[in-house]
Protein backbone atom coordinates (compact mmCIF):
# COMPACT_ATOMS: atom_id res chain seq x y z
CA UNK A 1 0.00 0.00 0.00
CA UNK A 2 2.68 2.37 1.10
CA UNK A 3 5.01 1.59 -2.26
CA UNK A 4 1.95 1.87 -4.34
CA UNK A 5 1.47 5.52 -2.86
CA UNK A 6 4.93 5.99 -3.29
CA UNK A 7 5.24 4.98 -6.47
CA UNK A 8 2.78 7.32 -7.61
CA UNK A 9 3.62 10.55 -5.94
CA UNK A 10 7.33 9.35 -7.75
CA UNK A 11 5.78 9.33 -10.92
CA UNK A 12 3.45 12.56 -10.91
CA UNK A 13 6.82 14.72 -9.75
CA UNK A 14 8.70 12.74 -12.66
CA UNK A 15 5.67 13.84 -15.29
CA UNK A 16 5.93 17.44 -13.18
CA UNK A 17 9.72 18.38 -13.83
CA UNK A 18 9.41 17.48 -17.61
CA UNK A 19 6.52 20.01 -18.46
CA UNK A 20 4.25 21.19 -15.82
CA UNK A 21 2.56 24.23 -16.67
CA UNK A 22 0.88 24.66 -13.83
CA UNK A 23 4.01 25.31 -11.37
CA UNK A 24 5.25 28.36 -9.87
CA UNK A 25 8.69 27.72 -12.29
CA UNK A 26 6.51 27.55 -15.59
CA UNK A 27 3.99 29.98 -14.40
CA UNK A 28 5.81 33.32 -13.88
CA UNK A 29 8.16 32.10 -17.11
CA UNK A 30 5.17 32.30 -19.23
CA UNK A 31 3.98 35.33 -17.59
CA UNK A 32 7.15 36.88 -18.58
CA UNK A 33 7.30 36.04 -21.37
CA UNK A 34 4.05 36.51 -22.13
CA UNK A 35 4.67 40.11 -20.49
CA UNK A 36 7.26 41.00 -22.82
CA UNK A 37 6.18 39.77 -26.35
CA UNK A 38 2.90 41.73 -25.14
CA UNK A 39 5.43 45.12 -24.73
CA UNK A 40 7.30 44.39 -28.17
CA UNK A 41 3.93 44.02 -30.00
CA UNK A 42 3.00 47.19 -28.18
CA UNK A 43 6.32 49.16 -29.54
CA UNK A 44 6.13 47.96 -33.20
CA UNK A 45 1.90 48.74 -33.20
CA UNK A 46 3.39 52.35 -31.78
CA UNK A 47 5.81 52.77 -34.47
CA UNK A 48 3.94 51.34 -37.38
CA UNK A 49 0.69 53.12 -37.11
CA UNK A 50 1.20 55.94 -34.63
CA UNK A 51 4.31 57.18 -35.27
CA UNK A 52 3.15 59.11 -38.64
CA UNK A 53 0.53 60.58 -37.53
CA UNK A 54 2.17 61.82 -34.22
CA UNK A 55 5.08 63.14 -36.14
CA UNK A 56 2.69 65.05 -38.26
CA UNK A 57 1.25 66.62 -35.48
CA UNK A 58 4.42 67.45 -33.30
CA UNK A 59 6.11 68.69 -36.65
CA UNK A 60 3.07 70.86 -37.51
CA UNK A 61 3.25 72.37 -34.45
CA UNK A 62 6.90 72.99 -34.58
CA UNK A 63 6.55 74.73 -37.82
CA UNK A 64 4.59 77.32 -36.53
CA UNK A 65 6.81 78.16 -33.52
CA UNK A 66 9.75 78.53 -36.53
CA UNK A 67 7.85 80.75 -38.30
CA UNK A 68 6.98 82.90 -35.55
CA UNK A 69 10.83 83.17 -34.29
CA UNK A 70 11.74 83.80 -38.09
CA UNK A 71 9.21 86.87 -38.18
CA UNK A 72 10.56 88.04 -34.89
CA UNK A 73 14.35 87.71 -36.21
CA UNK A 74 12.94 89.03 -39.79
CA UNK A 75 11.98 92.43 -37.59
CA UNK A 76 14.10 92.49 -34.74
CA UNK A 77 17.27 92.58 -37.47
CA UNK A 78 17.49 92.35 -41.35
CA UNK A 79 20.89 92.01 -41.55
CA UNK A 80 21.60 88.86 -39.78
CA UNK A 81 18.16 87.71 -41.36
CA UNK A 82 20.08 85.42 -44.05
CA UNK A 83 22.16 83.57 -41.95
CA UNK A 84 19.60 82.78 -38.98
CA UNK A 85 16.71 81.52 -42.13
CA UNK A 86 19.53 79.57 -43.63
CA UNK A 87 20.39 77.72 -40.25
CA UNK A 88 16.87 77.54 -39.10
CA UNK A 89 15.88 75.70 -42.70
CA UNK A 90 19.01 73.77 -41.80
CA UNK A 91 18.30 72.45 -38.54
CA UNK A 92 14.75 71.89 -39.08
CA UNK A 93 14.52 70.50 -42.40
CA UNK A 94 12.02 73.22 -43.99
CA UNK A 95 11.78 75.14 -46.72
CA UNK A 96 11.28 78.55 -46.36
CA UNK A 97 10.74 81.27 -49.02
CA UNK A 98 10.92 85.06 -48.14
CA UNK A 99 9.45 87.16 -50.39
CA UNK A 100 10.76 90.96 -50.19
CA UNK A 101 10.61 94.18 -52.08
CA UNK A 102 11.03 92.77 -55.41
CA UNK A 103 13.44 89.52 -53.98
CA UNK A 104 12.80 86.01 -53.19
CA UNK A 105 15.08 84.42 -50.64
CA UNK A 106 15.17 80.63 -50.82
CA UNK A 107 16.49 78.62 -47.99
CA UNK A 108 16.24 74.64 -48.70
CA UNK A 109 16.67 72.63 -45.84
CA UNK A 110 14.81 69.77 -47.11
CA UNK A 111 17.52 67.69 -48.65
CA UNK A 112 17.99 65.01 -46.10
CA UNK A 113 14.37 64.14 -46.63
CA UNK A 114 13.58 64.38 -49.89
CA UNK A 115 16.09 66.00 -53.01
CA UNK A 116 13.86 65.74 -55.96
CA UNK A 117 10.88 67.88 -54.40
CA UNK A 118 9.72 71.02 -56.31
CA UNK A 119 8.09 73.54 -53.69
CA UNK A 120 7.20 75.98 -56.00
CA UNK A 121 3.52 74.78 -56.67
CA UNK A 122 2.84 74.45 -52.90
CA UNK A 123 4.16 77.68 -52.48
CA UNK A 124 2.11 79.77 -55.14
CA UNK A 125 -0.86 77.91 -54.02
CA UNK A 126 -0.50 79.23 -50.37
CA UNK A 127 0.51 82.41 -51.63
CA UNK A 128 -3.04 82.78 -53.55
CA UNK A 129 -4.85 81.23 -50.84
CA UNK A 130 -3.33 83.75 -48.40
CA UNK A 131 -4.27 86.35 -50.32
CA UNK A 132 -8.19 85.09 -51.16
CA UNK A 133 -8.31 84.50 -47.56
CA UNK A 134 -7.63 87.56 -46.42
CA UNK A 135 -6.29 86.43 -43.06
CA UNK A 136 -2.19 87.60 -41.73
CA UNK A 137 -1.05 83.80 -42.03
CA UNK A 138 -2.25 80.30 -43.19
CA UNK A 139 -0.92 76.97 -42.41
CA UNK A 140 -2.44 74.06 -44.87
CA UNK A 141 -1.82 70.31 -44.96
CA UNK A 142 -1.08 68.70 -48.65
CA UNK A 143 -1.30 65.42 -49.17
CA UNK A 144 -0.03 63.30 -52.29
CA UNK A 145 -2.74 61.34 -53.81
CA UNK A 146 -0.52 58.00 -52.29
CA UNK A 147 -1.07 59.59 -48.94
CA UNK A 148 2.80 59.22 -48.13
CA UNK A 149 4.19 62.25 -48.75
CA UNK A 150 2.30 64.90 -47.02
CA UNK A 151 3.73 68.72 -46.03
CA UNK A 152 2.67 71.13 -44.13
CA UNK A 153 2.73 74.65 -46.32
CA UNK A 154 2.38 78.10 -44.08
CA UNK A 155 2.32 81.35 -45.26
CA UNK A 156 2.13 85.09 -43.85
CA UNK A 157 2.13 88.52 -44.18
CA UNK A 158 4.92 90.42 -42.86
CA UNK A 159 4.58 94.11 -42.58
CA UNK A 160 7.82 95.47 -42.00
CA UNK A 161 10.31 98.40 -42.97
CA UNK A 162 7.22 100.16 -45.22
CA UNK A 163 6.50 96.72 -47.12
CA UNK A 164 4.41 93.95 -47.13
CA UNK A 165 6.42 91.05 -47.03
CA UNK A 166 5.76 86.95 -47.70
CA UNK A 167 6.77 84.41 -45.36
CA UNK A 168 5.91 80.72 -46.53
CA UNK A 169 7.58 77.26 -45.45
CA UNK A 170 6.77 73.86 -46.64
CA UNK A 171 7.98 71.50 -44.06
CA UNK A 172 7.73 67.74 -45.30
CA UNK A 173 5.52 65.99 -42.61
CA UNK A 174 7.33 62.61 -42.61
CA UNK A 175 10.44 61.33 -41.23
CA UNK A 176 13.09 61.40 -43.60
CA UNK A 177 14.05 57.33 -44.65
CA UNK A 178 17.71 57.30 -42.67
CA UNK A 179 15.94 58.01 -39.21
CA UNK A 180 12.89 55.53 -40.29
CA UNK A 181 15.51 52.70 -40.95
CA UNK A 182 17.85 53.54 -37.92
CA UNK A 183 14.60 53.58 -35.81
CA UNK A 184 13.88 50.49 -36.77
CA UNK A 185 17.01 48.69 -36.12
CA UNK A 186 16.66 50.66 -32.85
CA UNK A 187 13.72 48.94 -32.07
CA UNK A 188 14.62 45.61 -33.23
CA UNK A 189 17.46 45.96 -31.22
CA UNK A 190 15.29 46.80 -28.12
CA UNK A 191 12.78 44.25 -28.70
CA UNK A 192 15.87 41.47 -28.49
CA UNK A 193 16.84 42.71 -25.24
CA UNK A 194 13.84 43.28 -24.01
CA UNK A 195 12.78 39.58 -24.34
CA UNK A 196 16.38 38.77 -23.31
CA UNK A 197 16.37 40.31 -20.01
CA UNK A 198 12.65 39.33 -19.31
CA UNK A 199 13.49 35.35 -19.45
CA UNK A 200 16.49 36.00 -17.63
CA UNK A 201 14.33 37.62 -15.10
CA UNK A 202 11.44 35.74 -15.12
CA UNK A 203 13.71 32.18 -14.81
CA UNK A 204 15.88 33.80 -11.93
CA UNK A 205 12.43 35.06 -10.27
CA UNK A 206 10.32 31.58 -10.70
CA UNK A 207 13.75 29.95 -9.39
CA UNK A 208 13.48 32.01 -6.06
CA UNK A 209 10.38 31.97 -6.02
CA UNK A 210 9.74 28.09 -6.22
CA UNK A 211 13.58 27.05 -4.35
CA UNK A 212 11.49 27.92 -0.52
CA UNK A 213 8.39 25.90 -1.74
CA UNK A 214 10.57 22.70 -3.06
CA UNK A 215 12.86 22.90 0.26
CA UNK A 216 9.52 22.74 2.25
CA UNK A 217 8.03 20.07 0.26
CA UNK A 218 11.43 18.05 0.98
CA UNK A 219 11.41 18.55 4.04
CA UNK A 220 7.18 17.77 4.52
CA UNK A 221 7.95 14.52 2.69
CA UNK A 222 10.28 13.37 5.17
CA UNK A 223 8.27 14.54 8.19
CA UNK A 224 5.59 12.15 6.25
CA UNK A 225 7.65 9.10 6.77
CA UNK A 226 8.09 9.80 10.31
CA UNK A 227 11.39 11.72 10.54
CA UNK A 228 10.67 14.46 13.30
CA UNK A 229 13.94 16.30 13.03
CA UNK A 230 13.39 17.59 10.08
CA UNK A 231 13.41 21.70 10.17
CA UNK A 232 11.16 23.49 7.75
CA UNK A 233 13.46 26.33 5.79
CA UNK A 234 11.30 28.59 4.66
CA UNK A 235 14.46 31.51 3.55
CA UNK A 236 13.71 34.31 1.10
CA UNK A 237 9.94 35.33 1.70
CA UNK A 238 8.55 36.68 4.54
CA UNK A 239 5.32 34.21 3.70
CA UNK A 240 7.14 31.60 3.22
CA UNK A 241 9.27 32.00 6.98
CA UNK A 242 5.90 32.40 7.95
CA UNK A 243 5.00 28.65 6.59
CA UNK A 244 8.25 27.41 7.63
CA UNK A 245 7.76 28.40 10.96
CA UNK A 246 4.09 27.19 11.04
CA UNK A 247 4.60 24.00 9.58
CA UNK A 248 8.19 23.52 12.51
CA UNK A 249 5.67 24.30 15.26
CA UNK A 250 3.15 21.81 13.41
CA UNK A 251 6.23 19.62 13.33
CA UNK A 252 7.29 19.50 17.37
CA UNK A 253 3.41 19.36 18.20
CA UNK A 254 3.35 16.33 15.77
CA UNK A 255 6.55 15.15 17.54
CA UNK A 256 4.65 16.02 21.07
CA UNK A 257 1.33 13.95 19.91
CA UNK A 258 3.39 11.01 19.11
CA UNK A 259 5.48 10.86 21.89
CA UNK A 260 2.20 11.07 23.98
CA UNK A 261 0.42 8.39 22.58
CA UNK A 262 2.81 5.68 22.84
CA UNK A 263 3.60 6.75 26.58
CA UNK A 264 -0.91 6.85 26.87
CA UNK A 265 -0.54 3.46 25.67
CA UNK A 266 2.69 2.33 27.45
CA UNK A 267 1.26 4.06 30.77
CA UNK A 268 -2.87 2.67 30.12
CA UNK A 269 -2.04 -0.69 29.53
CA UNK A 270 0.59 -0.33 32.39
CA UNK A 271 -2.52 0.81 34.63
CA UNK A 272 -4.63 -2.01 33.65
CA UNK A 273 -1.81 -4.28 34.13
CA UNK A 274 -1.45 -4.18 37.45
CA UNK A 275 -4.92 -4.59 38.65
CA UNK A 276 -5.50 -7.66 36.57
CA UNK A 277 -2.22 -9.56 37.39
CA UNK A 278 -3.74 -8.78 41.31
CA UNK A 279 -7.18 -10.31 41.14
CA UNK A 280 -5.64 -13.11 39.10
CA UNK A 281 -2.92 -13.87 41.53
CA UNK A 282 -5.27 -13.66 44.59
CA UNK A 283 -8.00 -15.71 42.86
CA UNK A 284 -5.28 -18.24 42.37
CA UNK A 285 -4.37 -17.83 45.76
CA UNK A 286 -8.14 -18.38 46.96
CA UNK A 287 -8.37 -21.44 44.89
CA UNK A 288 -4.89 -23.13 45.75
CA UNK A 289 -4.45 -21.95 49.52
CA UNK A 290 -6.74 -19.64 51.49
CA UNK A 291 -10.54 -20.60 49.54
CA UNK A 292 -10.84 -23.13 53.49
CA UNK A 293 -9.91 -19.87 55.41
CA UNK A 294 -12.76 -17.60 55.73
CA UNK A 295 -10.49 -15.23 57.33
CA UNK A 296 -8.01 -15.47 54.73
CA UNK A 297 -10.29 -16.09 51.80
CA UNK A 298 -11.89 -12.69 52.75
CA UNK A 299 -8.89 -10.71 53.32
CA UNK A 300 -8.04 -11.89 50.01
CA UNK A 301 -11.08 -10.83 48.31
CA UNK A 302 -11.62 -7.53 49.63
CA UNK A 303 -7.77 -7.04 47.43
CA UNK A 304 -9.92 -8.79 44.39
CA UNK A 305 -13.03 -5.96 45.08
CA UNK A 306 -10.53 -2.87 45.69
CA UNK A 307 -8.29 -3.50 42.61
CA UNK A 308 -11.55 -3.89 41.15
CA UNK A 309 -12.46 -0.54 42.34
CA UNK A 310 -9.01 0.60 41.03
CA UNK A 311 -9.76 -0.70 37.46
CA UNK A 312 -13.43 0.63 37.34
CA UNK A 313 -12.18 4.39 38.67
CA UNK A 314 -9.52 4.32 35.53
CA UNK A 315 -12.40 3.15 32.97
CA UNK A 316 -14.87 6.05 34.62
CA UNK A 317 -11.84 8.85 34.70
CA UNK A 318 -10.89 7.57 30.58
CA UNK A 319 -14.31 7.65 29.78
CA UNK A 320 -14.85 11.60 31.28
CA UNK A 321 -11.90 12.44 29.15
CA UNK A 322 -13.14 11.49 26.60
CA UNK A 323 -16.58 12.74 27.38
CA UNK A 324 -14.94 16.17 28.00
CA UNK A 325 -12.60 15.99 24.41
CA UNK A 326 -16.27 15.36 22.61
CA UNK A 327 -18.16 17.97 24.30
CA UNK A 328 -20.38 15.44 26.03
CA UNK A 329 -21.05 17.29 29.19
CA UNK A 330 -24.32 17.67 31.14
CA UNK A 331 -23.71 21.14 33.11
CA UNK A 332 -26.41 21.64 35.86
CA UNK A 333 -25.61 25.36 35.80
CA UNK A 334 -26.72 26.91 39.66
CA UNK A 335 -25.36 30.04 41.27
CA UNK A 336 -24.09 28.84 44.87
CA UNK A 337 -21.15 29.52 47.33
CA UNK A 338 -17.89 28.53 46.21
CA UNK A 339 -16.46 29.27 50.25
CA UNK A 340 -19.17 26.70 51.46
CA UNK A 341 -18.69 24.01 48.53
CA UNK A 342 -14.72 24.57 49.29
CA UNK A 343 -15.36 24.16 52.90
CA UNK A 344 -17.19 20.52 52.60
CA UNK A 345 -14.61 19.72 50.20
CA UNK A 346 -12.04 20.52 53.08
CA UNK A 347 -14.63 18.89 55.46
CA UNK A 348 -14.55 15.63 53.72
CA UNK A 349 -10.65 15.32 53.84
CA UNK A 350 -10.08 16.14 57.01
CA UNK A 351 -11.14 12.75 58.65
CA UNK A 352 -8.63 11.09 56.05
CA UNK A 353 -6.21 13.88 57.04
CA UNK A 354 -6.49 12.90 60.97
CA UNK A 355 -6.12 9.18 60.32
CA UNK A 356 -2.99 9.16 57.90
CA UNK A 357 -1.39 11.68 60.40
CA UNK A 358 -1.92 15.24 57.61
CA UNK A 359 -2.29 18.41 59.05
CA UNK A 360 -4.87 20.82 56.67
CA UNK A 361 -5.47 24.27 57.19
CA UNK A 362 -8.83 26.07 55.07
CA UNK A 363 -8.69 29.54 55.06
CA UNK A 364 -11.89 31.04 54.07
CA UNK A 365 -12.66 34.29 52.72
CA UNK A 366 -16.51 36.01 52.24
CA UNK A 367 -19.10 34.24 50.71
CA UNK A 368 -18.25 34.25 46.67
CA UNK A 369 -21.03 33.21 44.87
CA UNK A 370 -20.32 31.34 41.23
CA UNK A 371 -22.57 30.55 38.53
CA UNK A 372 -20.94 26.77 37.50
CA UNK A 373 -21.97 22.97 38.15
CA UNK A 374 -21.68 22.49 42.18
CA UNK A 375 -20.82 18.97 41.96
CA UNK A 376 -18.87 19.38 39.32
CA UNK A 377 -16.53 22.06 40.66
CA UNK A 378 -16.34 20.26 43.97
CA UNK A 379 -15.13 17.28 42.16
CA UNK A 380 -12.20 19.68 40.48
CA UNK A 381 -11.39 21.52 44.07
CA UNK A 382 -11.55 17.53 45.44
CA UNK A 383 -8.72 16.89 42.50
CA UNK A 384 -6.58 19.37 43.72
CA UNK A 385 -6.61 18.37 47.65
CA UNK A 386 -6.55 14.74 46.45
CA UNK A 387 -2.97 15.35 44.58
CA UNK A 388 -1.89 17.55 47.34
CA UNK A 389 -2.03 14.91 49.66
CA UNK A 390 -0.89 12.29 47.14
CA UNK A 391 2.30 14.75 46.26
CA UNK A 392 3.15 16.28 49.91
CA UNK A 393 5.24 14.11 50.45
CA UNK A 394 7.35 13.81 53.88
CA UNK A 395 5.53 17.07 54.96
CA UNK A 396 2.18 16.13 55.48
CA UNK A 397 0.29 20.16 55.89
CA UNK A 398 -1.90 21.17 52.78
CA UNK A 399 -3.49 24.35 52.61
CA UNK A 400 -6.89 25.30 51.47
CA UNK A 401 -7.12 29.10 50.63
CA UNK A 402 -10.14 31.40 48.94
CA UNK A 403 -9.26 35.19 48.17
CA UNK A 404 -12.03 37.64 46.92
CA UNK A 405 -11.42 39.89 44.60
CA UNK A 406 -13.37 42.91 43.36
CA UNK A 407 -15.02 40.69 40.82
CA UNK A 408 -13.18 37.35 41.50
CA UNK A 409 -12.74 34.84 43.37
CA UNK A 410 -9.74 32.35 43.62
CA UNK A 411 -9.44 28.74 45.05
CA UNK A 412 -6.04 27.60 46.17
CA UNK A 413 -5.09 24.29 47.34
CA UNK A 414 -1.11 24.47 48.37
CA UNK A 415 1.17 21.68 49.19
CA UNK A 416 4.54 21.74 50.09
CA UNK A 417 5.53 18.53 48.93
CA UNK A 418 7.91 17.56 45.92
CA UNK A 419 6.60 19.63 43.13
CA UNK A 420 6.86 19.88 39.69
CA UNK A 421 9.85 20.31 37.83
CA UNK A 422 9.84 23.58 35.90
CA UNK A 423 10.29 21.72 32.56
CA UNK A 424 6.92 19.86 33.12
CA UNK A 425 5.03 22.01 34.94
CA UNK A 426 3.01 23.08 31.42
CA UNK A 427 2.46 19.05 30.62
CA UNK A 428 1.01 18.41 33.79
CA UNK A 429 -3.02 19.11 32.39
CA UNK A 430 -2.06 16.82 29.56
CA UNK A 431 -4.15 13.20 29.98
CA UNK A 432 -2.25 10.55 30.94
CA UNK A 433 1.09 12.98 31.98
CA UNK A 434 2.75 11.95 34.79
CA UNK A 435 5.98 13.40 35.62
CA UNK A 436 9.09 11.59 35.47
CA UNK A 437 10.06 11.62 39.15
CA UNK A 438 6.71 10.56 40.50
CA UNK A 439 6.87 7.42 37.89
CA UNK A 440 9.90 6.79 39.35
CA UNK A 441 8.73 7.28 42.99
CA UNK A 442 6.07 4.35 42.29
CA UNK A 443 3.28 6.92 43.16
CA UNK A 444 -0.57 5.48 41.62
CA UNK A 445 -2.07 7.42 39.09
CA UNK A 446 -3.55 7.49 35.89
CA UNK A 447 -2.99 11.11 35.03
CA UNK A 448 -5.80 11.88 34.02
CA UNK A 449 -7.16 13.88 37.13
CA UNK A 450 -5.99 17.31 35.81
CA UNK A 451 -6.58 16.79 32.37
CA UNK A 452 -10.47 16.27 33.78
CA UNK A 453 -10.24 19.08 35.86
CA UNK A 454 -8.91 21.28 32.77
CA UNK A 455 -11.53 20.04 31.14
CA UNK A 456 -14.22 21.31 33.34
CA UNK A 457 -12.79 24.50 34.26
CA UNK A 458 -12.56 25.20 30.56
CA UNK A 459 -16.63 24.45 30.72
CA UNK A 460 -16.68 27.28 33.32
CA UNK A 461 -14.77 29.59 31.02
CA UNK A 462 -12.40 29.83 34.45
CA UNK A 463 -8.45 31.20 34.77
CA UNK A 464 -6.44 28.05 36.36
CA UNK A 465 -2.60 27.43 36.68
CA UNK A 466 -0.12 26.07 39.04
CA UNK A 467 2.85 27.71 40.55
CA UNK A 468 5.56 24.76 41.95
CA UNK A 469 9.10 24.33 42.68
CA UNK A 470 10.51 21.16 42.90
CA UNK A 471 11.33 20.04 46.26
CA UNK A 472 9.52 22.73 48.14
CA UNK A 473 5.44 22.03 46.44
CA UNK A 474 2.80 23.19 44.70
CA UNK A 475 0.03 26.23 44.75
CA UNK A 476 -2.99 24.71 42.20
CA UNK A 477 -5.29 27.55 41.77
CA UNK A 478 -8.80 28.24 39.49
CA UNK A 479 -10.16 31.56 39.56
CA UNK A 480 -13.82 32.63 38.71
CA UNK A 481 -16.14 35.83 38.09
CA UNK A 482 -18.31 36.09 41.18
CA UNK A 483 -21.96 37.22 40.70
CA UNK A 484 -24.74 38.45 43.56
CA UNK A 485 -25.82 36.72 46.42
CA UNK A 486 -29.19 35.09 44.79
CA UNK A 487 -32.36 36.19 46.55
CA UNK A 488 -33.48 33.77 49.38
CA UNK A 489 -36.34 31.11 48.40
CA UNK A 490 -39.65 31.51 50.64
CA UNK A 491 -39.66 28.20 52.37
CA UNK A 492 -43.01 28.77 53.14
CA UNK A 493 -44.39 28.93 49.57
CA UNK A 494 -42.58 26.67 48.23
CA UNK A 495 -44.17 23.92 50.17
P1 LIG B 1 -2.38 11.49 38.60
O1 LIG B 1 -3.45 10.46 38.58
O2 LIG B 1 -1.07 10.97 38.11
O3 LIG B 1 -2.28 12.22 39.90
P2 LIG B 1 -3.18 14.04 37.54
O4 LIG B 1 -3.67 14.38 36.19
O5 LIG B 1 -4.01 14.39 38.69
O6 LIG B 1 -2.82 12.50 37.48
O7 LIG B 1 -1.79 14.75 37.70
C1 LIG B 1 -0.85 14.68 36.64
C2 LIG B 1 0.56 14.75 37.18
O8 LIG B 1 0.82 16.04 37.71
C3 LIG B 1 0.78 13.82 38.33
O9 LIG B 1 1.14 12.53 37.89
C4 LIG B 1 1.92 14.50 39.05
O10 LIG B 1 3.14 14.14 38.46
C5 LIG B 1 1.69 15.96 38.82
N1 LIG B 1 1.01 16.62 39.96
C6 LIG B 1 -0.29 16.87 40.11
N2 LIG B 1 -0.54 17.49 41.30
C7 LIG B 1 0.66 17.65 41.91
C8 LIG B 1 1.09 18.21 43.15
N3 LIG B 1 0.22 18.75 44.01
N4 LIG B 1 2.40 18.18 43.43
C9 LIG B 1 3.28 17.63 42.57
N5 LIG B 1 2.95 17.07 41.38
C10 LIG B 1 1.65 17.07 41.06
Amino acid sequence: MADHTGKRTGNRTGAGSRLDTSSIKMTTLMSFVVFALFMVAVLWGLSNFFLNSYYERARSQEVILTAEALENQFRRDLQSFDSYAAQTAGTNGIYIEMELEGASLVYDGTRTVNDTEDYEPDVTDIRNDLETSGQVSISETKRDPSGAASRLVYAAHIKAYGYDNVLCIVAPLYPDQVTVRILRKMLIYISFIVLVVSFLLAFALSVRLSSPIENLTNSAKELSKGNYDVKFNGAGFTETKELARALNKASYEMEKTDFYQREIIANVSHDLKTPLTMIRSYAEKIIDISGDNPEKRNADLNIIISETERLNRLVTDMLSVSNLQSNNVEMHMETFDLVEAAESVYESFRVLAESEGFEMRFHPCKPAYVVGDRSRLMQVMTNFVSNAVKYSGDNKYVEIKLVRGSKKVTFHCIDHGVGIPSDEIGHVWDKYYRTSANHERGIEGTGLGLAIVKGLLNLHNAQYGVESEEGKGSDFWFEMETVRKPPARKTGEEA
